[in-house]
């Protein structure tokens, strides 16, 4: 262990020297109060420490001891349905210890030292085992069933192992290593959070992360382990949104990592999650969630380590085999962060005052993204990941937003002119993408109906034709459309209004299965592609447009899963009724 003194205190960075033996990414206590950081430069036996704690009243000369281990988070029982701050102590416990305000120094396990786990095991003594191998399961909550994995570093022959009632701490068993030293096995392993777990194999995208978000699902897919982002100017319906994705995403775990920018939107953020409920079980969201909090009274130098502390925490989850989506917001607060630090550091200052390494910093935090074979017992797990940005005044072209897209495959444009005209979602179709979308067709097609891409295909097209003929409508008149031209415009309007448009809060309407997203495609494009053909035959256009079954198909949304296939075909057979009927029309006259 190395100690050294405080040669220089600036905000949350402390220089310090005589650290000659001390390591990058060393966690080092600082001063008598001993408070965290984090050694992140080095120059001969000065180290560069980030501190996690306030650090007013530090002075120059005062100890510093590196405690000779990179910063780690606690993997283990206890995880699901606690509230961390960025450095993963437990603000519930703290709360109880000491109240509202955080002491600095103040030493609390992130894991509960006293609570008992009951233990199941699933392999016996004999057994050869090697890193990421399920040794057994604790039952955490009502629904998360959570395995006990071996160390990924770990491998051996179990000498013995217990079933029974232990702490994180105690040993369930035993196990002899290839050199033949014999291991203590736990309920909890420990993990340095800036370096990612390693897995079997990486799969391709190739299998979406289900929402049942229609705009998302039908439009924008993200892939499970894939990557995304979603800007948020204020009041667009961000939180919304993300508490649609995080009830209704096909996630076994939701992490989320909250970096507010004051503290009451963490606040908000610590009230409403726990309010959530899990409509797959109808209990609280939270169990199956773990919340990272960066509060108001923590330096902005712990946003920069909460990332990694939630990503850490959801690739142990992913690597029982898992589907966890993680969202963290907002990442323009993290690369706050990032920038103060560089700027303290007096590093060459890249676009706005960013340093030049931000692109290859998020990069290297999307990465850890994916969907994969897990280390041990090559089971699929996967962590998609999904991060919001909230660019000053809304323009995404500033550096962390532009360095944002450059990342990730999926961008949902959030926009505030649609909120205003209350268009919920407000993803703006236009601006809004999805590399996947090519690759999760194949999945679309043979899993829920070999039409899904062709019409996904013509609702984009519609819509962005809308936006051309909108141009003209302005100049002009709709009167001077073709009655072709009108009829698209009708469709694209139906597109917007009666598939895209989705009710959080109403019942029926928060979830849409992707066979009745595909039903509710097909009455759109049946509408719009059999009123052509009338118009063909003569139709008169503002009869079409004007036909009573739309109201049907707008409501169509509202229908219960069960109703969907006898109301489809209902809606249908009106559907070419009235068409025929307003092509008789013609005749008549
Ligand atoms: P933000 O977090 O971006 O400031 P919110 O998510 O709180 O915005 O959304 C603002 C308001 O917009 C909500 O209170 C709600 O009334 C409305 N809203 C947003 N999204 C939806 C949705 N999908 N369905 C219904 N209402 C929504």
């Amino acid at each position: 262990m190395s100690t050294g003194t405080i040669l220089k205190v600036s905000g949350p960075l402390v220089i310090a020297e005589g650290m000659r033996d001390a390591n990058m990414f060393d966690v080092v206590r600082v001063s008598e109060h001993r408070l965290i950081g984090e050694i992140i430069e080095m120059h001969g036996d000065k180290a560069s420490i980030q501190v996690y704690e306030e650090t007013a009243g530090l002075g120059t000369g005062e100890p510093v001891e590196s405690t000779g281990a990179p910063l780690s988070v606690e993997l283990g029982p206890g995880l699901i349905g606690s509230i961390f701050d960025g450095i993963q102590r437990p603000l519930e416990k703290i709360k109880e210890k000491i109240g509202n305000n955080l002491t600095r120094g103040i030493e609390v396990p992130s894991l509960d030292r006293d609570k008992k786990w009951h233990f199941v095991p699933e392999v016996k003594a004999g057994d050869t085992v090697k890193g990421g191998m399920v040794l057994g399961t604790v039952k955490e909550t009502d629904v998360v069933n959570h395995k006990i994995l071996l160390s990924p570093v770990m491998s051996g022959t179990i000498k013995e192992i217990n079933e029974g009632d232990f702490t994180v701490e105690e040993a369930i068993g035993t196990i002899v290593n290839e050199k033949g030293v014999e291991e203590k096995l736990t309920l909890m392993q420990k993990w340095p959070v800036r370096k990612g777990r390693p897995y079997s194999k990486k799969l391709s995208p190739d299998v979406p992360l289900v929402t049942g978000q229609r705009v998302v699902d039908a439009m924008f897919p993200i892939a499970k382990g894939g990557v995304a982002a979603i800007p948020g100017p204020f009041g667009s319906g961000k939180t919304v949104t993300q508490h649609q994705l995080a009830k209704w995403a096909q996630a076994d775990i939701v992490v989320y990592i909250g970096c507010g920018e004051r503290g009451n939107e963490m606040t908000d953020v610590l009230n409403e999650f726990p309010e959530l409920i899990d409509p797959n079980t109808g209990k609280s969201l939270m169990e199956r969630t773990v919340l990272i909090a960066n509060t108001s009274d923590m330096p902005v130098a712990a946003r920069e380590a909460s990332i990694y502390t939630g990503i850490t925490i959801a690739e142990y989850f992913r690597d029982m085999g898992y589907s966890v989506a993680l969202m963290a917001d907002s990442t323009s607060r993290w690369a706050e962060a990032l920038r103060e630090m560089s700027g303290r550091l007096e590093e060459m200052p890249g676009e706005e005052g960013y340093p030049a390494y931000l692109g290859s910093r998020l990069a290297q935090f999307y990465e850890r993204a994916g969907r994969i074979l897990t280390l041990g017992t090559e089971e699929e797990g996967a962590l998609s990941v999904i991060g919001a940005v909230s660019p000053p005044g809304g323009d995404i072209s500033e550096p962390v937003s532009q360095a944002t897209l450059r990342i990730v495959k999926v961008f949902w444009g959030l926009d505030s002119a649609l909120a205003y005209k209350r268009h919920f979602p407000a993803i703006n179709w236009l601006t809004s993408y999805s590399l996947y979308a090519d690759s999760l067709g194949a999945w679309f097609n043979a899993n829920v109906n070999t039409e899904w891409t062709a019409l996904r295909g013509k609702m984009m097209s519609l819509l962005s034709d809308e936006a051309a003929l909108d141009e003209i409508v302005k100049l002009v008149g709709m009167d001077a459309l073709s009655p072709a031209d009108r009829i698209k415009m009708e469709a694209a309007r139906s597109i917007r209004e009666d598939f895209l448009h989705q009710l959080a809060f109403h019942e029926v309407d928060t979830y849409t299965s992707l066979h009745k997203q595909y039903l509710m495609m097909k009455l759109v494009i049946a509408y719009y592609e059999q009123s052509l053909e009338a118009i063909e035959k003569g139709a008169n256009v503002n009869d079409l447009a004007g036909l009573p079954v739309r109201e049907a198909i707008g409501r169509f949304k509202y229908i219960k899963e069960d109703d969907t296939d006898t109301q489809y075909d209902v809606i249908i057979k009106r559907l070419a009724d009235e068409l025929s009927e307003a092509c008789d029309k013609k005749e008549e006259l």
